[in-house]
């Protein structure tokens, strides 16, 4: 695994894992219980309605994310003059045989 991350619903590239967690936004859906016969919290009875969904680029533009050089979200403004060392991805050369 190296360190880009492709969100599979929405098509972005991401530089790394983080700001692929910030672009996914919204609820699992929360689980709704029912009474039970003392009037307390009994068993879960349905589920809410899951909100999870892809933040649009402009949402993420909003977030503060921004794209490299190479079409990648990062999760900060890209600054042509830094080189943004931290995630670097390793290219691992492949032996020829
Ligand atoms: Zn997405």
């Amino acid at each position: 695994m190296s360190g880009k991350c492709e969100c599979t619903a929405c098509g972005q590239v991401f530089k790394s894992v983080s700001g692929f967690d910030k672009h996914r936004i919204g609820e699992y859906g929360d689980p709704i219980y029912g009474e039970n016969s003392k009037g307390n919290k009994g068993k879960i009875i349905g589920y809410t309605k899951p909100t999870r969904r892809c933040m649009t680029e402009q949402e993420m533009l909003d977030a503060g994310m921004s794209k490299n050089d190479k079409e990648q979200w990062i999760v900060k403004a890209y600054d042509h003059n830094i080189v943004h060392k931290e995630d670097e991805i390793e290219e691992v050369a492949e032996e020829a045989s």
